[in-house]
């Protein structure tokens, strides 16, 4: 299984993008700015879009992705999410005002189909078993487990420390685990109201896990990336990089 990290910035800036991974060639997991990185033809090959929160950063290339492929796809986009997410985008997004509604468009074979995947449940997407997480942000949000033969991923989508999701992960035994360490300790105030981590909170996850998975951090406050990957280093014996703008990791 390949992940390309086309987006894993907090924010926008030169070189940033917003969270948006790439699994192999046909699945997105959140379609954030990163998106911006794939040309036409690349877009044309995704079938499947996981997203695990309604918030901007999270879906913003989605629409747009639908509307550069619309006269050009041969497949139609499916969006894996929690049903309050697709709810959100339908009512939010997708609502004839802020930008057609894909999913009735064209009549004859929507482009944009849905498809509800609660907290809690496994399905087969493609060759890939996903199981919907629960996390803790302030918007319904799902964190996923992906795994394709033999080999497995986790992200916790944008969340607080949630003890429910590092208790699944200790279950499914992932061999990389991206987590949301949005903020430096400095910061906490902020990271509690908004839903995400701090770095000194991975001393929480450290209690809970069982084994020692690839850690990496995601969602990093633009600005502040340095002091973070310090805090990190200073916080947990676990080994945690942050991710890399443009990376492949390969599992
Ligand atoms: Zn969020
Ligand atoms: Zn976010």
């Amino acid at each position: 299984m390949k992940i390309e990290i086309l987006g894993c910035s907090g924010g926008i800036g030169p070189g940033l993008k917003t969270t948006c991974f790439r699994i192999d060639e046909a699945v997105l997991l959140d379609a954030g700015s990163g998106i911006e990185h794939l040309p036409i033809d690349d877009l044309l090959e995704i079938r499947h879009v996981l997203i695990t929160h309604a918030h901007l950063d999270h879906i913003l290339g989605l629409p747009l992705m639908l509307a550069t492929i619309y006269d050009k796809h041969k497949e139609p986009v499916t969006v894996h999410a929690l049903p309050d997410v697709i709810e959100a985008l339908k009512r939010h997004i997708f609502n004839w005002v802020v930008w057609p509604d894909f999913s009735a468009l064209p009549d004859t074979r929507p482009i944009l189909n849905y498809h509800p995947i609660d907290t809690g449940t496994t399905c087969s997407i493609g060759p890939y078993t996903v199981t919907s997480l629960p996390a803790e942000h302030p918007s319904p949000t799902s964190g996923f487990f992906i795994s394709k033969g033999g080999n497995s991923f986790a992200f916790t989508g944008d969340s607080s420390f949630h003890r429910p999701f590092w208790e699944a992960i200790n279950r499914l035994q992932p061999q990389l685990v991206i987590a949301d360490i949005s903020f430096s300790d400095e910061a906490h105030s902020i990271a509690e109201d908004s839903g995400h981590m701090t770095a000194s909170q991975l001393s929480w996850v450290e209690n809970v896990l069982t084994y020692k998975p690839d850690l990496r951090a995601t969602h990093l406050k633009v600005g502040f990336e340095e002091e973070i990957a310090a805090s990190v280093l200073n916080s947990t014996r676990l080994n945690v990089k942050p991710l890399i703008h443009g990376e492949t990791i390969r599992l």
